[in-house]
């Protein structure tokens, strides 16, 4: 992409593919040719419906699953090439949330060892050091100390996505993807979960890819955003010029389902209905992913694969309408 200073990058997605064999003859494309740039400190939202990928890419923006093609750069380096010590010390810049709380801990490790488990691994601090470091990150994000010596069990979903992040962070990393960290929880407690992050990320200088399939919170944390349909990248934008003006149809018909909190307003709203079925990632057909659902759609759609181009200043989007 071509609006960046090369000095404010800190990874370069390209062309990346992640392909699964689920049986003979079937791919499942669910990461097909995207491409996109993290500038440093900023985040950037990646936002679609459940199966569009995005959770598929950010773990291979990670380096959790391998790259069936493409680069994924970290300040310059094939993260996708490193072996051994390297790839080692790339996983305590590089950090995940994941986004069921419940899941992610062990219930047989205490909090405090749990959030000490990078900082095992990596073999960073003992004794006291250790101690010290997990009563500073339960201080980061608002638990109380004497929280280390008990067990998941004993918190709330709001307070074991804490301990997720405290993990997350104890080690110091300088990205994070943070994978649907507030789906699993309560409405009420998703914004205190999203303004942590963004205090945290304040404080320590991070950067993040925020996944979510909820428009509305990503609008409130992400500097861009980008928008993933069946395995592709169809509209990629500032946070600010993808809300005002949304040009592809299906982040139209995402951001009409938003309700307004303007009862006036949402009266007289236009909502845009998508039509048809999600198709399936396996074998996916020739043209736009998006055709089968499109109401501007036209021969060529069906045909060839739209390219994905910048159409206005810092502003990218997959479409023959553009
Ligand atoms: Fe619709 Fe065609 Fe644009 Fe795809 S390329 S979103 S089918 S108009």
């Amino acid at each position: 992409m071509s609006e960046n200073n090369s000095n404010d990058i800190l990874i370069e997605v390209k062309n990346l593919k992640k392909y699964f064999n689920v049986g003979p003859g079937a791919t499942l494309k669910a990461v097909d040719d995207v491409s996109f740039v993290i500038k440093k400190g900023e985040t950037l939202g990646l936002v679609g419906e459940s199966g569009c990928g995005k959770t598929t890419c950010g773990r291979t923006v990670l380096g959790l699953y391998s790259a069936t093609g493409g680069e994924v750069n970290y300040e310059g380096v094939n993260i996708h090439q490193l072996k051994g010590k390297a790839k080692k010390d790339f996983t305590k810049k590089a950090q995940i949330i994941f986004q069921d709380p419940y899941a992610s801990l062990n219930p047989r490790m205490t909090v405090g060892d749990i959030i000490a488990e990078g900082i095992d691994i990596h073999g960073l601090y003992k004794g006291d050091e250790r101690t010290k470091k997990i009563y500073e990150m339960l201080d980061h994000v608002g638990l109380n100390r004497e929280h280390a010596s008990r067990f998941p069990h004993e918190f709330s979903g709001g307070q074991r996505q804490r301990i997720g992040i405290a993990r997350a962070l104890a080690i110091e990393p300088e990205f994070i993807v943070c994978d649907e960290p507030i789906s699993a929880l309560d409405v009420s407690i998703q914004a205190q979960i999203v303004n942590l992050l963004i205090k945290l990320q304040k404080e320590m200088g991070l950067t993040y890819l925020f996944i979510a399939h909820d428009l509305s919170m990503v609008k409130h944390i992400s500097d861009r955003v980008g928008v993933m349909y069946l395995g592709t990248m169809v509209e990629f934008a500032t946070s600010d010029a993808l809300y005002a003006k949304p040009l592809h149809p299906y982040t139209q018909a995402l951001l009409s389902a938003i309700p307004i909190p303007d009862p006036e307003i949402e009266k007289t709203r236009e909502r845009i209905k998508l039509e048809g079925e999600v198709p399936s990632p396996i074998n996916p057909k020739p043209g736009c992913r998006f055709a089968a659902r499109c109401k501007y759609a036209k021969p060529e759609c069906f045909d060839k694969k739209p390219e994905f181009k910048e159409v206005e200043k810092d502003h990218f989007v997959s479409c023959h309408l553009f």
